[in-house]
């Protein structure tokens, strides 16, 4: 008999939750005959709580790590859903290929990437994770094995990517991966000093950029409200690939929990202010290893300990381009609540529509915060950031959320109801529990 534990956490270590967890070997066996609910768990690098399953179980994923095939004319690897993306860019980066599009971590499996469908900095490029899965397994708990593309059970494939890990467990996906030259990047670092610089940057980035995200210092009020460094970057072409590329190495591990007063107000906007800063001239343009360009925060292993044992939130969502005055309306109300974000992420979404029925990404304007959890003021505030993202018909991204009411959820994803029909019977997550109220 299997005990329940606390081993499994979220990356923001909020809520906690108790569960029994069981490895699946290999692929082609059955679903556990467990006799409560079950949720795919793959390395936990999401904030909130879609993958967690407290008072149930969880399948981890992880041993699921094989390559199956590559196709070195199409680019399309076929792997296990537990293979993890930094695993796939150790293999693939030597031989000149890349992943099609990247979190902002490399410690997610190929079956999370999936199930959240997740989008990068090349999102106005390459739409999701999932616009570039043409196909994967599904196995649901009654042993069906479902072929899912867009033709063979679309309705499969449509609800699972994006689907939270709810429709059955994914046990291989085909990725198309992309020809680089190198792995070194093109960087760009602009400085600029409100939002209105940001977005006329970012309409002239778009075109000319694969990557572009902007960093905003959530610190800063008045005049300097919403000013922050835009990145941008390519991957280098082949007249300008590197001669004795030194490839850095250096990860650093933050040791154990920080004591919850270390991170306040003062010392986030002591950190906001000194990075805004760091640039002596407006525009530094550098060349950078694919590592430090694509996962800065990967440099600090359990960089989530930062937060203390409280652990954390982020607030994530979207609203459209005609409505993209709420950011300037929300900055004003994070630093007038004296609750500054350690860090705030900005970025445009493209056009290019995602096969997800519950995806998040969809043309607009995406901010991305982080905050300590401080009780019930820090609730407070994220209450009132969800009544001012609903007033602008935008939406809060599942995969980082721990707290969302059904009320807000529901009316944020009116389809919720649609996917319900493909969920597997016997699968459920403490997050649907919570925004669905079952
Ligand atoms: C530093 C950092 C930066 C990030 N940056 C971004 C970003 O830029 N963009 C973005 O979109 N996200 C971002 N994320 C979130 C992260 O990409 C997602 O949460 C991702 O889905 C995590 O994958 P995982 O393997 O850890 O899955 P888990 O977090 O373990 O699980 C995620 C979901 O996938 C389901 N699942 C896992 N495996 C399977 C499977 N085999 N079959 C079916 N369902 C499965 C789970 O049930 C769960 O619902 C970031 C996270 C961190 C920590």
């Amino acid at each position: 008999m299997k005990l329940m534990s606390t081993n499994y956490q979220s990356w923001g270590r909020f809520p906690q939750a108790s569960q029994r967890d069981y490895q699946l070997q290999w692929r082609t066996l059955p679903i556990p005959d467990i006799s409560n609910t079950i949720l795919p768990y793959g390395l936990g690098r999401s904030y909130g709580d879609v993958c967690l399953n407290d008072g149930g179980s969880i399948i981890t994923t992880r041993s699921l790590d094989h390559f199956i095939s590559f196709d070195t004319d199409t680019g399309i690897l076929c792997c296990e859903a537990g293979v993890s993306l930094a695993e796939i860019l150790d293999l693939f980066v030597p031989k000149g290929w890349f992943l099609p599009t990247t979190p902002g971590t490399k410690f997610v499996t190929v079956g999370g990437a999936i199930a959240n469908d997740v989008h990068g900095k090349n999102h106005h490029k390459a739409g999701t994770f999932g616009c570039n899965v043409p196909q994967f397994e599904l196995v649901r708990s009654n042993g069906e094995r479902l072929l899912c593309s867009p033709t063979s059970n679309p309705e499969y494939y449509a609800a699972t990517i994006g689907g939270l890990g709810l429709t059955g467990l994914i046990t291989w996906a085909e990725i198309q991966l992309k020809p680089i030259h190198h792995r070194a990047m093109q960087s760009e670092l602009i400085q600029f000093s409100g939002l209105e610089e940001f977005f006329e940057i970012s309409a002239n980035s778009d075109q000319l950029y694969d990557y572009t995200v902007a960093w905003v210092d959530c610190g800063s009020q008045g005049e300097a409200l919403g000013r922050g460094i835009f990145f941008r970057g390519n991957h280098v072409t082949e007249e300008e690939i590197p001669a004795n590329w030194q490839v850095p190495s250096r990860t650093l591990t933050m040791p154990m929990d920080l004591p919850s007063f270390t991170l306040n107000k003062w010392t986030v906007s002591a950190f906001n202010w000194a990075y805004y800063n760091k640039q002596s001239s407006k525009v530094i343009k550098e060349l950078v290893d694919y590592n430090p360009f694509f996962y800065p925060l990967d440099a600090i292993l359990h960089w989530n300990r930062m937060y203390g044992k409280r652990g954390f939130l982020q607030y994530q969502f979207v609203v459209s381009y005609a409505d993209h005055r709420i950011i300037r309306d929300i900055l004003q109300v994070i630093a007038a609540s004296g609750s500054s974000s350690f860090l705030a992420v900005l970025k445009t979404f493209g056009d290019l529509k995602s096969p997800g029925m519950l995806s998040f990404p969809r043309p607009g304007v995406t901010l991305a915060l982080d905050f300590p959890i401080k009780g019930a003021a820090t609730f407070e505030l994220l209450e009132r950031l969800d009544a001012m993202v609903r007033e602008a018909d935008g939406v809060v991204y599942p995969c980082k959320d721990a707290r969302l009411s059904a009320r807000n959820f529901q009316a944020h994803y009116p389809q919720w109801t649609e996917f319900s029909k493909y969920i597997d019977p016997r699968f459920s997550s403490s997050f649907w529990r919570r925004v669905t109220r079952i």
